[in-house]
């Protein structure tokens, strides 16, 4: 293949495309308690035991009261006490109101509350101003969720949005897809795993630290293989290992041209590759495919193509394998471009930015600088992704560019 010319590589959409449509979810789910549920993702529609207030109760603390007895203007004797937990059960005799404080049941017959501020106490009871609609101040039961009523589809993610409203319906085991298996490790005779001394040549391995952080928060069971040598046979072998556990195997190196990348020779001879090379950068070289039994993902080894094509390509993947259908890719925004922007035409380009809001109240964007594809600290400088067109060429200052901000996987 040229590798000058770029018109004939796949685009980020196309890669999409070809891989979503390939992929369904796991068919697998269980059972999980409410307090062990977070990040997981519901495998079936969650309706309500319950309504939600479960009875009718005051919004304010003052008088629950008959609304046409207060058309006389008398004062009205308190006759007894509703508390939150505490309810008034007793008789209650005509034209006397009854003291309630903010989520007491609201006593059988009465159909207003008026609060406190309204009322003025004196010896022969409680008088309440003209301006009284009956109704006011009443929660009705089932107001916010009613008895039997959807609360979640399938595919959506618990987390602090969702799981209290379940606690709040007495909800205490749901069903979700069964967490997805993921088999990781890097490839490279220069990589030392963290905590141990740098040899001669050698670097540290960023990718499975960044892989293993991302798939901790997507949920993922972590199966880490390690560093493998650039050796054929310790190759294979990793890959056969992989795939005898994994739903997914993510590797990162050895994918590109060099003498020593044997990920797409060894790929070709266990499965098969579904795609190689995308005009995307950084990440040209990513590749999918598929083993005996798991999917394949082969990342670029430069640690930056490495996030990359994790962020933009292996998460939607593995939004679409976990049953996580309410995945939606993250927010892209208009913004003008603060710096020059160097890009040639061919690729689609994620240049990292920093976005912030101009004294006029407008988005706009700067660079983080070098965006070379081993420079990780543009990650962590950035807040999102300059996202560049693949026909467009560089960037002058006050042009508007799309953004995209950075989710919760990179924030
Ligand atoms: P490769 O795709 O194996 O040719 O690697 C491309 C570049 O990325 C080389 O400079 C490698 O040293 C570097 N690299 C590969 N894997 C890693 C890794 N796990 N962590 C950091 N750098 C890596
Ligand atoms: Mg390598």
């Amino acid at each position: 293949m040229d590798y000058c010319n770029t018109s004939d590589l796949l685009s980020l959409e196309q890669a999409l495309t070809k891989m979503l449509s390939q992929v369904t979810p796991l068919p697998a789910t269980e059972i999980v308690e409410l307090t062990d549920a977070a990040g997981r993702i519901t495998a079936s529609a969650i309706t309500s035991p319950i309504a939600v207030p479960p009875f009718a109760n005051s919004a304010m603390d003052g008088y629950a009261v008959r609304c046409n007895e207060l058309s006389s203007g008398m004062p009205l004797p308190v006759a007894g006490k509703a508390f939150a937990g505490a309810p008034f059960k007793d008789e209650w005799p005509a034209n006397t109101c009854i003291r309630i404080m903010t989520g007491a049941p609201i006593p059988q017959g009465a159909d207003t509350v008026v609060m406190q501020e309204q009322a003025v106490i004196s010896e022969q009871g409680v008088t309440f101003s003209d301006n009284v609609h009956i109704g006011q101040n009443i929660r009705l039961a089932g107001e916010d969720i009613q008895q039997g009523a959807a609360v979640f589809p399938a595919g959506v993610k618990l987390g602090a949005a969702q799981l209290p409203l379940l606690a709040s319906l007495g909800i205490v085991e749901i069903t979700v897809f069964r967490a997805l298996k993921v088999a990781i490790f890097s490839t490279g005779d220069e990589l030392q795993p963290v905590g141990q001394p740098l040899g001669e040549g050698q670097i540290y391995d960023t990718n499975r630290f960044a892989v293993r952080l991302m798939l901790q928060q997507l949920g993922c069971q972590i199966i880490d293989l390690g560093v493998i040598r650039d050796d054929q046979q310790a190759l294979r072998s990793a890959f056969e290992q992989a795939d005898a556990v994994a739903d997914l195997v993510i590797s990162s190196g050895g994918v590109s041209v060099g003498e020593a990348d044997y990920t797409k020779q060894i790929l070709e001879e266990l499965g098969e590759v579904g795609f190689w090379t995308l005009a995307i950068k950084p990440g040209k070289p990513f590749a999918f495919g598929k083993l005996k039994r798991a999917w394949f993902c082969g990342l670029p080894g430069n640690p930056v193509s490495a996030a990359l094509t994790f962020y933009q390509l292996v998460q939607p993947l593995i939004a679409k394998l976990s049953g996580h259908s309410g995945w939606r890719p993250p927010l892209r925004l208009k913004a003008i471009a603060a710096t020059k922007l160097k890009k040639s035409p061919g690729r689609l380009d994620f240049q990292r930015g920093i976005f912030t809001t101009n004294i006029h109240g407008e988005l706009e964007v700067h660079t983080t600088g070098h965006q070379g594809s081993h420079v990780f600290s543009s990650f962590s400088q950035g807040n999102c992704f300059i996202v560049l067109e693949r026909e467009r060429g560089s960037v002058a200052i006050g042009e508007t560019v799309e953004i995209e901000l950075f989710n919760a996987l990179l924030a």
